[in-house]
C-alpha cells in the first residue's frame, strides 16, 4: 500500500514513512492510493472478536510490510493495556434505537487516546528498529495535546512539544498537559486561538531547514495513522449492532474532521453505513458548507465544547480529494483559494457527492446545555458538551434515518466539569486514579503567536 498526497506533488510513501512524516511536502495530506475493501464475510466474522482482534484485521491492509502480523498484534496489546474498560470502546444505549459509542476510557478521557496510544507504540517500535529519533510538535484545541503527551512521556526516541491556545482550554485539559514531569514533554501556551496554533504547526512543516534540523514529525489528525486507527471503532460498534446484515448511521461531534473521516473510510472499506452526520457547535463552517457549498472561514467563537472550536478543518482536504475525483491540482486550487481569500465554493459535482454521504447539523450553546440536561433526565448518563452537541444533532437527523443511530461520545464529562454542572446541576467527578491532578505542579512555557519564537524554544529544548 502506497500513500499519495492530496495535492499531487509530493513523492508517494510507504505507511511507515507517511506515519513518521505527517504533512506532505507539497502542503497536502497523505491518503492511501486505493481504499482496501473487506468482504461481507470478513466483516461478519468480526462478531464476537475482541476490539484488539478487529483492530488487527481492519488495519493490516493499510500497513504494507511495516510490521508483521505478530509484531502488530503485540503493539496493539500494549497500546490498549492502558484503557480502563475491557471493551476499549463500548457502546451504551440512550433509547430504543439510539446509542453512544464511548471513546473516553483511555488515559486522558477523550477519544484522541484511542489513536494516540497505538501511535506511541508504533513510533517506538519503528524508531527503535531504525535507530532514529524524532521531535513531535502538535497543535491542540485541548485533547490531542494531552493524548500525545500521555502516549510519548518518557520515550527515549521522541521529544514532544504541544502548542495550545492560552486561556482557551479547560483546567483539566491544561493540567493533563502541564503536570507530566518527564523531561521529554513540553507544554507551550500560545497567545492565539487553535487555528493560530495549527497554522504555526503548518508553517514549521513548511520551514524545511527547521523541519529537517529537528527531525520534525506530526501526530495531529493530519497524520494518516491517526485516521486509520479511528476506523476500527466504526467496525466494532456497527458489527455489535448487526452489521453487515443491518446498516448503521453515525453522528460525529466534529472539529478537524478526522474522526468523521474515519467513518467515511470505514464505509469505503465496505461497512454498511447509511448516513454520516457531521455535528458542529456554533463554529459551524462544515454545516454551512453542506448547506450551500461555500466553505467560508469566520472567526472562532469560544464555546463550552472547546475541542470543536475550529474553522479550518484540516482533514476535510482528504474528503475534497475524493470529491474532486482524486485530482490533486483541483484540491491545490481550492486550498489556495481558502488561504488567499478565506473561502472557496465547491463545484456542483463535488457538492452532490458530499450530500450522497453526509448530513450535518449544529447545536448552539443553549441547545448543548439543554441536551446535557435532557439526557441526565431520561437516562441518568452525564454527557460531555461535545457529545451533547452530537446527541442534539442526532436527534434532529433522526426523522430521516431508520437505522440504529450511534453518536460518538468523544470525551468524559469530568474533563468539562464547569460546563456540565452549569447545564444539569451534576458535577462529574474525575476517575479515582486522576484525582490528585489538582495538587501536582504545572510546567508551562508561554510563547507569542510567532513562528521564530516557537521554533527557538523547540531548538533549545530538543535532546540530541
Ligand atoms: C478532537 C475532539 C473532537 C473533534 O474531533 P475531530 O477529529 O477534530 O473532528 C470532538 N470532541 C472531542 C472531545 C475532541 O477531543
Amino acid at each position: 500500500m502506497r500513500y499519495i498526497s492530496t495535492r499531487g506533488k509530493a513523492p508517494a510513501l510507504s505507511f511507515e514513512e507517511a506515519m513518521l512524516t505527517g504533512l506532505a511536502r507539497d502542503g497536502g495530506l497523505y491518503v492511501p492510493e486505493t481504499w482496501p475493501e473487506l468482504s461481507r464475510a470478513e466483516i461478519a466474522a468480526f462478531a464476537g472478536l475482541s476490539y484488539q482482534d478487529v483492530a488487527l484485521r481492519v488495519m493490516m491492509p493499510f500497513m504494507g510490510d511495516t510490521f508483521t502480523h505478530g509484531e502488530f498484534h503485540d503493539i496493539i496489546a500494549r497500546a490498549y493495556g492502558s484503557f480502563a474498560h475491557q471493551a476499549i470502546c463500548p457502546i451504551s444505549q440512550l433509547s430504543h434505537n439510539d446509542f453512544l459509542l464511548e471513546l473516553f476510557h483511555g488515559p486522558t478521557l477523550a477519544f484522541k487516546d484511542v489513536a494516540m496510544q497505538l501511535i506511541g507504540q508504533m513510533f517506538e517500535a519503528s524508531l527503535k528498529r531504525r535507530g532514529e529519533r524524532l521531535t513531535i510538535v502538535g497543535a491542540t484545541s485541548g485533547d490531542t495535546g494531552s493524548a500525545a503527551i500521555e502516549a510519548f512521556r518518557g520515550s527515549q526516541a521522541v521529544d514532544v512539544f504541544v502548542m495550545y491556545p492560552h486561556g482557551r482550554v479547560s483546567e483539566v485539559q491544561r493540567r493533563q498537559m502541564t503536570t507530566p514531569s518527564e523531561a521529554n514533554v513540553h507544554a507551550l501556551a500560545v497567545d492565539g486561538d487553535f487555528d493560530d496554533c495549527q497554522a504555526r504547526l503548518k508553517d514549521m512543516f513548511n520551514d524545511f531547514d527547521f523541519r529537517d534540523g529537528v527531525r520534525l514529525a506530526g501526530v495531529n489528525s493530519i497524520n494518516w495513522a491517526r485516521v486509520m486507527v479511528q476506523v476500527v471503532y466504526y467496525f466494532t460498534s456497527a458489527v455489535a449492532l448487526g452489521a453487515p446484515y443491518r446498516s448503521v448511521s453515525f453522528t460525529v461531534p466534529t472539529g478537524n474532521f478526522g474522526d468523521i473521516f474515519a467513518g467515511y473510510v470505514a464505509k469505503r472499506m465496505g461497512l454498511p453505513i447509511e448516513r454520516l452526520v457531521i455535528a458542529t457547535n456554533q463554529n459551524d463552517i462544515l454545516h454551512r458548507t453542506l448547506q450551500n457549498g461555500g466553505h467560508t472561514k469566520e472567526g472562532v467563537t469560544p464555546s463550552i465544547s472547546p475541542s470543536m472550536d475550529i474553522q479550518v478543518s484540516s482533514n476535510f482536504e482528504r474528503l475534497l480529494f475524493d470529491l474532486y475525483d482524486r485530482q490533486g491540482t483541483a484540491v491545490a486550487q481550492v486550498m489556495d483559494d481558502l488561504s488567499a481569500k478565506g473561502t472557496f465554493q465547491l463545484s456542483q459535482g463535488a457538492l452532490s457527492k458530499l450530500h450522497d454521504e453526509f448530513d450535518s447539523g449544529r447545536a448552539s450553546e443553549s441547545e448543548t446545555s439543554a441536551s446535557i440536561a435532557a439526557i441526565v433526565k431520561y437516562t441518568g448518563q452525564v454527557l460531555c458538551p461535545h457529545t451533547a452537541v452530537g446527541v442534539k444533532v442526532a436527534a434532529d437527523a433522526r426523522g430521516a434515518v431508520a437505522t440504529p443511530m450511534v453518536t460518538l461520545a468523544t470525551a468524559h464529562a469530568a474533563k468539562f466539569p464547569d460546563a456540565v454542572e452549569a447545564a444539569c446541576g451534576v458535577r462529574p467527578a474525575l476517575p479515582p486514579h486522576m484525582a490528585d491532578m489538582y495538587d501536582r505542579p504545572e510546567r508551562i512555557t508561554r510563547v507569542a503567536n510567532d513562528l521564530a519564537a516557537i521554533e527557538a524554544v523547540v531548538r533549545e529544548r530538543v535532546r540530541t
